[in-house]
Parts: structure tokens; C-alpha cells; sequence
């Protein structure tokens, strides 16, 4: 079942987000080699808290085993998606680690996620989180009145697998609002006017999960963490759109993140 949103529900749908927005600036703040992900997880909770809101990822049910102890997803370098904040895991100079956050504000739910570099980065890795961005983009620019889910992945995919990446087909986008996931699935891979119709109100999140490598994962014993099976890095970035009057409205931002993420960075 697809829920369309009121113009009032996309408004606060708007704050859940922005406060994902502020968080992860937050987070990202913190972010430097020696810092462990548990000591990342402890300050995003506390922030999302301290702004009325719950970390909806804290307690999360798993189908595969326990629910999920963070409130935010810390996948560093080969973790693709749903890495478990950890006092074990220090952050060294050149990881990647993304930070996936999800706020639940006033019955609505906000959903977005940055990778961030620790350090220096190599080049060949700054090009995998660049690429994958733009691709988060390329699939936004899609997400128009009119087209067809499968336009979305058709965007996000023929842009990585351009340059070579893989494209995790395991884990996908979903439909958004009361509840963190919704129908419709929004897969990062598709055919050009396959799937179902995008309409005014449909808010989605928009999460291409990209391989430097072959696409192929696996799961950790811990029934959360997911690794590429090559070992090599993967990107995550998501942003929560609706669609509104016709084209996409980005709920979620990386604006601050982005501003703190140049100055640490510089
Ligand atoms: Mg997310
Ligand atoms: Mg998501």
C-alpha cells in the first residue's frame, strides 16, 4: 500500500528530516582517527533526543535475529550498509565510514545517510563517494511527476556502472512517512518506464549503496553488518524526497554536512 502525503504532512516529514540533517552535521563534527563509532552513536542518539525526537533505528527489528543496538548505522570502508557502532572500532586515517541516521519527529519519520572520509582519503576513493553522490542525484533528477520507479534506478545504475562500480542489489530505497519503510521498494538498478508511476505526495527515500568492486555482499554472524564479499570499499548516500508539485523536493539535506565536512577536510 502506497501512502500519499498532504501538503502538511510533507511539512513535517520536512523537520524529521532536517533534524536527520543536523545530526549527522553533528556526527560528522566528531568524525577524526581514534574516535570509535560507539563514541559517534552516543552523540547522535543524545542530539536526536535533546530535539524531541527518537533515533527510530534504536531497537529496529531484525528478521534475521536481534534488533539493532545503535541509533545510527556506522559502516566503515568494505561495511556496506548497517554496521553496528562499536567501542571495538576506532576510526584510522583513510577510512570511509557512512553514517546512516533515521529521526522519528511528531509521527513522521526523517531517513538519510553521508559517507564521510576520516583523514586522508586516497583518490581512488574519494572518485567511489563522488561518483555515488552524484549518482543519489542523477536518480533525484528522475524521481519526476509522471515517470516510473524503475527511472530512478535506471539513473543511480548507468551512472556507477559507468565507471565500473557495482550496485548492491540486496538492500533498496523504500516509500517513507509514519513508518521508516514503506512501499513503494525503490531499487538502485531498473528499466527506463518500468514500475510504479511517481505521483504528488509520494515521499521516498533515495539510497544508491555502491561497490568499488563486485556488487556481492555478505552478513556478519551479528545478523546486521553487511561487507562487500571482495573486501573492497563501498559508498552510501540517501536523501528523503517527496514528490511535490510535480518534481522532487529534497526533505533531507547535506548542506551543513557538507560545510563541516570542506573545513575539517581543508
Ligand atoms: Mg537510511
Ligand atoms: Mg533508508
Amino acid at each position: 500500500m502506497i501512502f500519499l502525503k498532504t501538503e502538511d504532512e510533507i511539512e513535517l516529514m520536512r523537520a524529521a528530516n532536517m533534524l536527520v540533517a543536523a545530526t549527522l552535521a553533528e556526527v560528522g563534527k566528531a568524525i577524526r582517527p581514534g574516535v570509535t563509532t560507539a563514541q559517534l552513536d552516543r552523540l547522535a542518539e543524545e542530539f536526536i533526543r535533546d530535539h524531541g525526537a527518537e533515533p527510530t533505528f534504536k531497537g529496529f527489528p531484525n528478521p534475521y535475529g536481534g534488533p539493532f543496538p545503535g541509533s545510527v548505522c556506522t559502516s566503515v570502508n568494505d561495511v556496506v550498509v548497517h554496521g553496528v557502532p562499536s567501542e571495538e572500532t576506532v576510526l584510522r586515517d583513510g577510512d570511509i565510514i557512512s553514517v546512516d541516521c533515521g529521526t522519528l519527529l511528531n509521527g513522521y519519520n526523517g531517513d538519510s545517510c553521508y559517507t564521510f572520509s576520516v583523514g586522508e582519503v586516497s583518490p581512488e576513493v574519494q572518485l567511489l563517494l563522488k561518483t555515488t553522490k552524484e549518482s543519489l542525484y542523477r536518480g533525484i533528477e528522475a524521481a519526476v511527476a509522471g515517470h516510473r520507479i524503475g527511472d530512478i534506478g535506471y539513473a543511480v545504475q548507468s551512472h556507477c556502472e559507468a565507471q565500473g562500480y557495482g550496485v548492491v542489489r540486496e538492500f533498496v530505497g523504500h516509500g517513507i512517512g509514519k513508518a521508516m519503510h514503506e512501499d513503494p521498494q525503490v531499487p538502485n538498478f531498473g528499466r527506463r518506464g518500468q514500475g510504479k508511476q511517481l505521483k504528488n505526495g509520494l515521499c521516498i527515500a533515495i539510497e544508491p549503496m555502491i561497490t568499488m568492486g563486485s556488487h556481492e555482499i555478505y552478513m556478519m554472524p551479528d545478523r546486521w553488518t553487511i561487507r562487500t564479499r571482495d573486501g573492497r570499499p563501498a559508498a552510501h548516500f540517501e536523501h528523503t524526497i517527496a514528490i511535490h508539485h510535480g518534481k522532487a523536493d529534497i526533505l533531507s539535506s547535506f548542506e551543513e554536512v557538507e560545510r563541516i565536512e570542506s573545513e575539517r577536510l581543508s
